[in-house]
C-alpha cells in the first residue's frame, strides 16, 4: 500500500519533479497537502512511498558514515576483515549490486549487532563476529542488512515520517513549519535514525534468504543463527531485536518460507 498525506483542498503534485525549495515552501505554507510519490521497488514489487532522492540519501549516509567512525573504534583484525569482505562481496553480487560501492567494517563493540546505511556502509560489531562461526552466519546478517538497502527501507521510513509531520500541519491547529522543514530538512539523519518497521524487518529476512541462497550459503543456517541470537540475551539490540517483540515468530516465518522453497528440511 501506498499511504499519503492528505489534507482539505488538496493538490496532486508529483514531487519527483519539484524543486527542493518549493517542496519545502509548499510544506511550511501548508499549500502542498497531498504528497504522490509512490514506486514499485524492483526488488520486492511492493508500492512504496518515497519523497526523498537518492542522491539526498547517499550524501545522508556519507555523513552519518564518518559519524560513527570517529565515535566508534574500529576493530583492527586483518582476518576478521577479510571474511567480513568475502561474504560481503558474495552476498552483493547476488543481489545483483557489484557495480555500487560498498564498504564493510569492524567495530569495536561487544554489542551483537550491524547496521546499514542507505548508501551502502555496512557496521558489524565484534560482539556478533564472534559469534558468528559459520560464514552461513555473517551471510545471514549481510543478506539481511543489503536487503534494507535494495528493499529502499531508508528512504520509505523517512517519507513516511515527512509526511505524517506535513498532515499534523495540515490539519491545521497548531501549524509549526519548523517540524516540516526539520522532517525533511537537510540532517537527513532522521530518516537514517529512524528504527525500521516490522514489516521492513521481516522483508528484510526475506530477501536476505534470498541473496544467501543465489550465493551458495545455506539458507536454513539463518534459523540456528537466530536463534543464538535469543539466547544470546543481554543488552536491547536497536536493529536486530527492538522490533521484534516476538523472536518465535520470525523464526516461523522463515522456516515457513524455507519450506516453500524447498530447499531441504529445517
Ligand atoms: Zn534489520
Amino acid at each position: 500500500m501506498c499511504d499519503h498525506a492528505v489534507g482539505e483542498g488538496a493538490k496532486l503534485v508529483d514531487v519527483s519533479k519539484m524543486e527542493r525549495r518549493d517542496l519545502l515552501r509548499g510544506l511550511a505554507t501548508g499549500s502542498l497537502l497531498l504528497i504522490a510519490g509512490c514506486a514499485t521497488n524492483p526488488v520486492t514489487g511492493r508500492e512504496q512511498f518515497i519523497i526523498i532522492d537518492e542522491s539526498q540519501l547517499q550524501q545522508a549516509s556519507l555523513q552519518a558514515w564518518a559519524q560513527m567512525r570517529q565515535q566508534v573504534p574500529q576493530w583492527r583484525n586483518a582476518s576478521a576483515q577479510r571474511r567480513l569482505e568475502t561474504v560481503g562481496n558474495r552476498i552483493v553480487q547476488a543481489a545483483g549490486r557489484g557495480g555500487q560501492n560498498w564498504e564493510f567494517v569492524l567495530f569495536d563493540s561487544p554489542q551483537k549487532n550491524a547496521f546499514v546505511l542507505p548508501g551502502g556502509q555496512v557496521g558489524f560489531y565484534r560482539g556478533l563476529y564472534e559469534i558468528s562461526d559459520r560464514d552461513d552466519y555473517i551471510a545471514t546478517v549481510l543478506g539481511h542488512e543489503v536487503g534494507h538497502v535494495t528493499g529502499r527501507h531508508a528512504a520509505e521510513r523517512y517519507s513516511r515520517e515527512a509526511a505524517t509531520q506535513t498532515a499534523l500541519q495540515a490539519a491545521g491547529s497548531q501549524i509549526n513549519s519548523q517540524l516540516a522543514i526539520a522532517a525533511l530538512g537537510l540532517g537527513a539523519q532522521v530518516g537514517l535514525s529512524l528504527p525500521f518497521s516490522r514489516e521492513q524487518e521481516a522483508e528484510a529476512d526475506i530477501i536476505g534468504l534470498q541473496y544467501m541462497q543465489r550465493a551458495g550459503y545455506d539458507p536454513r543456517l539463518s534459523i540456528p543463527f537466530w536463534q543464538r541470537m535469543q539466547e544470546g540475551g543481554g543488552a536491547r539490540q536497536p536493529e536486530f531485536l527492538s522490533t521484534h517483540p516476538d523472536p518465535d515468530n520470525r523464526i516461523a516465518r522463515l522456516r515457513n518460507y524455507i519450506n516453500q522453497q524447498g530447499w531441504g528440511p529445517v
